[in-house]
């Protein structure tokens, strides 16, 4: 590792770690990483995590957490479903939305005081996650999501806020399922609205991330997997970054990026445990 790196990690006092491929692959936790992560808050440092999850709130993802033995209070999750409930509470005046997408979207809205409207046509804010389940089916909830969509835009010129731009989803099986960006593309033909992105790679949930941790970004790390969406935003939030091996980016990857997007990467770590060797 180049000296200049490891004297930029001396003065790291916070740390946001990226969930999927970082601290966990499908439901088991990434070997190594729960010593680390306690390790870390041992010597001080403040931890907060992030991901792009659509479908759950945080005392929901914390209980799941749990279960594969990462202990994360739900105050250190910023997750999609709860970065758009504070984004969108803030800003509103009426406290009034429509939602599409899961029920622990619902329930972080709901938690927040925002009233969930039952008409599109009264709603100032436009929510939208996935409407769709594993299975790829539209839920039981959703049935009316793209007409409800439409007219909110359409007839209330609701403001257009979504959790997370996703293309694709593996579903059941690992199969592909259309996620969020498949619905939101899907109503930009039928209005020509675009919507205000939260989740990842927005600047919007780096930003809440990084109040969460309450440390200044120049005192912070952002730890991830995937370049696009956790290092090129992190950096230009003027995070510190480290890309770890664990998940879906692999070393022969990095040799054909090209050089722009490379220099995006303060650290290349096989693991996250390697983190001990550089923070104090
Ligand atoms: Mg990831």
């Amino acid at each position: 590792m180049m000296e200049v790196n490891k004297i930029k990690f001396l003065k790291i006092k916070g740390i946001i770690f990226d969930i999927d491929g970082v601290i966990k692959r499908g439901s088991f936790p990434i070997p190594g990483v729960i010593d680390t992560i306690s390790e870390l808050k041992k010597r001080g440092l403040r931890i907060v995590f992030l991901s792009n999850l659509s479908t759950k709130s945080r005392k929901e993802y914390s209980e799941l957490l749990q279960k594969m033995g990462i202990h994360v209070s739900p105050e250190d999750l910023v997750l999609a479903t709860s970065a758009t409930a504070d984004y969108v509470f803030k800003r509103s005046i009426t406290k009034k939305v429509y939602v599409i997408g899961s029920k622990g979207l619902r329930d972080e809205i709901a938690s927040r005081g925002l009233k969930i409207m039952d008409n599109p046509e009264e709603a100032e804010y436009l929510i939208v996650g996935s409407p769709f389940d594993e299975m790829g089916y539209v839920t039981e909830d959703n049935r009316w999501a793209f007409t409800a969509a439409i007219r909110a835009i359409l007839l209330s010129g609701a403001k257009f806020v979504a959790v997370n731009p996703d293309k694709l989803f593996p579903g059941t099986g690992g199969k592909p399922v259309p996620g969020t960006g498949t619905f939101l593309g899907a109503i930009r033909t039928a209005t020509g609205a675009k919507p205000t992105i939260i989740g990842k790679p927005s600047h919007l949930i780096f930003k809440m991330a990084i109040d969460r941790l309450g440390v200044s970004p120049e005192k912070a790390a952002i730890v991830g997997d995937q370049v696009d969406i956790d290092i090129i935003p992190g950096k230009r939030a003027g995070l510190t970054t480290v890309l770890v091996l664990t998940g879906l980016t692999r070393r022969s990857d990095l040799e054909k990026m090209p050089h722009r997007k490379r220099a995006m990467i303060d650290l290349v770590l096989e693991h996250p445990q390697e983190l001990l060797k550089i923070v104090r």
